[in-house]
């Protein structure tokens, strides 16, 4: 004889009991007393209304906890969450970009566990600065009279723009005026500095005798954009940051070149077309190089400048380079990055440039490998990116272990919805798994979490 839902009612454990009881104990232990009581109360309140309306709903001490338990998971589960990438795309901007290297990672801790150097000069025993710790790093690896880091390459465009041109113009060509994803555009943000911008060429051609045109005694600066994350085929021109250089030379004019993802190495020796370097275009005369910290610098977040030492030291007297500095743990983590190019093995030790060099001869067998543990699948011919607004249409040939599905889009959602979240490529309706951008060591998890959503 099954108890009707009114008598079930009364057979629901009170709070105290419940919270007496080991299972409660343990959730007060993991989220503390306040939450863990919210979310038994709410347990026994959606029993409660069920049984009331009528429909079955379990009563167990156990059974509400565990529904209990269960809310305070999900309420409790971080926003920001570890994913596996296996698009192959490398430096995914919606994923965090670059991945650090263990060094970059160890630094990072050091600093966030410690006390630290950040602003002490021990030889003095008084205050030092926040800015001497990647100092050193930028001139040793671009060649620059100085350098500074500030919270990223943004923020480091106005701050120059900020000191230099104020209330004064500077001259861009039209072409080179991008948005730079998540509906950011840099001219917006160039103007937040209450510099006036000054286009002048055409969206596909712009020659040096433009720039030359307008400057007048107002004008601060002449800058160089690197279309990063677009191409421009066809009938078209723009004056390199020589030229550019050459002409703020002789008019006793800044020339600023934004780089966007700053490449230390050479990304042609990857089959790659060339991306320019950071030192390119200091011994082209720009007199300052902005580029970002978390693109193929493989660092943290952080906007680099380097160039004249004169013009930074403005720089960090600026009131604004307070309101934008690095913090200790970007500092940390892009000085032992840096330190990697230093001693010629960022190749080896920075994942996103191990991940560019990659053999395809590795991830051939690392999918085959894939394919063989599952049983399921092949291997197939694909195209890995560089992304992170660089390298626009450019890719490395790659190997993917490709899944033929019923339905590829419910299969994805059901990879994201695991933990860790795995993120795939969905082509032609198979979901491709790319060896290149999977970490070391999370193949495994990955193979076992496709084999068992597969076989359900
Ligand atoms: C990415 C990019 C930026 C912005 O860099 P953040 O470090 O993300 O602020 C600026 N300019 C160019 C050309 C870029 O590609």
């Amino acid at each position: 004889m099954s108890a009707s839902p009114a008598n079930r009612l009364r057979d629901l454990p009170s709070v105290d009991l419940l919270i007496g009881n080991e299972g409660g104990a343990a959730l007060i232990r993991t989220y503390g007393r306040s939450a863990a009581l919210t979310a038994i109360r709410a347990a026994l309140d959606s029993v409660r209304e069920k049984l009331r309306a009528g429909v079955d709903a379990p009563t167990s001490p156990a059974d509400v906890l565990d529904t209990a338990a269960a809310a305070l998971h999900l309420e409790f589960r971080p926003t920001l969450r570890p994913v596996i990438n296996a698009t192959g795309i490398i430096l995914h901007t919606n994923l965090g970009r670059s991945p650090l290297s263990e060094s970059a990672r160890d630094a990072i801790t050091a600093a966030a566990a410690n006390y630290s150097t950040l602003e002490y000069d021990l030889d003095s025993g008084g205050r030092g600065s926040r800015l001497i710790h990647a100092e050193q790093g930028l001139i040793a690896v671009t060649g620059a009279e100085s350098g500074m880091a500030v919270n990223n390459a943004a923020s480091a465009l106005v701050l120059i723009l900020s000191t230099f041109a104020q209330g004064r113009e500077v001259i861009v060509s039209r072409g080179q005026l991008v948005e730079i994803g998540g509906g950011f555009r840099i001219p917006e943000v160039m103007t937040q500095s209450g510099a006036v911008l000054r286009e002048v060429g055409t969206t596909n051609k712009t020659r040096i005798s433009d720039y030359e045109r307008a400057i007048t005694d107002n004008t601060a600066l002449l800058m160089r954009i690197h279309s990063s994350n677009f191409k421009l085929i066809g009938f078209t021109e723009t004056p390199d940051i020589e030229a550019i250089a050459a002409l703020g030379k002789t008019r006793g004019l800044i020339t600023v070149d934004d780089l966007g993802s700053g490449a230390l190495l050479d990304t042609a020796r990857y089959g790659l077309e060339h991306e320019p370097t950071v030192s390119e275009s200091l011994t082209a005369g720009a007199d300052l190089v902005v580029f970002s910290g978390d693109k193929l610098l493989g660092a943290p977040q952080a906007g680099v400048i380097v160039g004249k030492k004169a013009l930074i030291d403005q720089l960090k007297k600026h009131p604004l380079a307070r309101a934008i500095r690095a913090d200790k743990l970007c500092l940390a983590g892009l000085s032992a990055t840096l330190d990697h190019y230093r001693r010629g093995e960022a190749v080896e030790k920075v994942p996103i440039w191990r991940m560019i060099a990659m053999p395809l001869s590795d991830i051939e067998r690392i999918a085959q490998n894939w394919r063989d543990s599952a049983g399921v699948g092949t291997v197939i011919a694909s195209q890995s990116a560089v992304g992170g607004g660089s390298l626009p249409g450019e890719t490395l040939p790659t190997a993917c272990w490709a899944l033929d599905v019923p339905d590829a889009t419910a299969f994805t959602a059901k990879l994201r919805a695991g933990d860790p979240p795995v993120i795939a490529r969905i082509v032609d309706n198979r979901v491709l798994f790319d060896p290149r951008t999977v970490l070391p060591g999370q193949g495994d998890m990955l193979v076992e979490r496709v084999r068992s959503l597969h076989n359900h």
